[in-house]
């Protein structure tokens, strides 16, 4: 089987309903009877929310160079004053979570799923913890479903009362953050890690698939890396390695330019956090000026001269 990305333009064909009874499973091992992590607590997902100041196309350069100069908020570091006794982290990617619930952190360098089942069963830890790459993904899936232990994939947070480690994340599309807790133990979450080392992202949505050169010249002017929309991503405009959001990477740059971009919470959970975010959009109703500090009313391809 080769893993695929799930797609909006995927074909719906027939779709085939079977019974518990017609798989023979176990129905202790089915649905809520038969999971091994439980949701403790939710609350609305207000993260990102921003008063957005509209301003003109060419104060953007001032805009930038004083955004530039504001510290970046970095991953939700909630350090609880009562910790965990000891952490795994598979590789040093989610060493930033770990710190913030336990001072006893130790590492597996390696992420095949023999050498991590091996740390587990030497180091004894409460909780290990997987950063969010496609690889340790796999990997943290099937120690899961080797050790029948319960995974809360996707974490933006973690807290612990001293016993318990709670794995906080978006659900229900973003709309809400969950505060969930693990049956079983050790407690496994991947986390969600920053993936890109550039100060500023322009990020292209569905919107902009007219002016798409012009997009890349402007963000090279600015050393800038791109980013995506899965809209854009979808319709081949860009690759999915740029796509941001739930489903594709989180980023936190000093300064995050979305343009075309209609402002899904599926896209904010992914570049909520960074410091500060520009929108540009012809249409001043689109969400994304919710979560913008600063918004410039425009169609891009009048901005960029009317070239693509
Ligand atoms: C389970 C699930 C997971 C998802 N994961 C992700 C994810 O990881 N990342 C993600 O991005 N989405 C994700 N989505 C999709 C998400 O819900 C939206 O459909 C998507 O983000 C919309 O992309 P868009 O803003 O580029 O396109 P649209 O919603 O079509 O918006 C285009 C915008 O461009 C503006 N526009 C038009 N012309 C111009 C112009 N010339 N210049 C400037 N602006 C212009 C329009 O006014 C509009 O606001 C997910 C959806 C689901 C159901």
């Amino acid at each position: 089987n080769t893993l695929r990305l799930p797609s909006i333009r995927s074909k719906i064909g027939e779709v085939k309903i079977l019974s518990a009874d017609d798989i023979k499973a176990d129905l202790q091992k089915c649905g809520l009877a038969g999971s091994p992590t439980r949701v403790v607590e939710t609350k609305e997902n207000t993260s990102g929310r921003r008063k957005c100041e509209f301003i003109s196309f060419d104060r953007l350069d001032e805009v930038i160079k004083n955004s530039l100069n504001k510290t970046k908020q970095k991953i939700q570091i909630t350090h609880t004053e009562k910790k965990i006794s000891k952490v795994l982290c598979v590789t040093k990617a989610p060493i930033e979570y770990a710190k913030t619930v336990s001072d006893n952190i130790a590492f597996c360098d390696n992420n095949d799923v023999d050498a991590v089942i091996g740390a587990i069963k030497n180091e004894n830890p409460d909780a290990v913890l997987f950063g969010s790459d496609s690889i340790s993904k796999r990997v943290s899936a099937l120690i899961a479903a080797k050790l029948d232990l319960g995974l809360c994939a996707d974490c933006t947070a973690l807290q612990t009362d001293g016993e318990t480690l709670y794995m906080i994340r978006p659900a229900l599309s973003g709309s809400v953050i969950a505060k969930i807790k693990s049956l079983t133990k050790p407690a496994m979450a991947t986390v969600r890690t920053n993936k890109n080392s550039s100060d500023i992202v322009v990020s292209a949505g569905y919107g902009a698939k007219n002016c798409l050169e012009s997009i890349k010249a402007f963000a090279d002017r600015y050393g800038a890396q791109l980013g995506a929309s899965r809209k854009a991503v979808d319709n081949d405009i860009l690759p999915y390695e740029l796509q941001v959001g739930l489903t594709g990477k989180t980023v936190s740059p000093s300064v995050y330019i979305a343009i075309g971009i209609s402002g899904a919470v599926h896209h904010i959970v992914g570049m909520d956090k960074a410091g500060t975010v520009i929108a540009i959009n012809p249409d001043k109703g689109a969400p994304i000026f919710d979560y913008a500090d600063y918004g410039i009313i425009e169609n891009f391809h009048n901005i960029s001269g009317g070239k693509k």
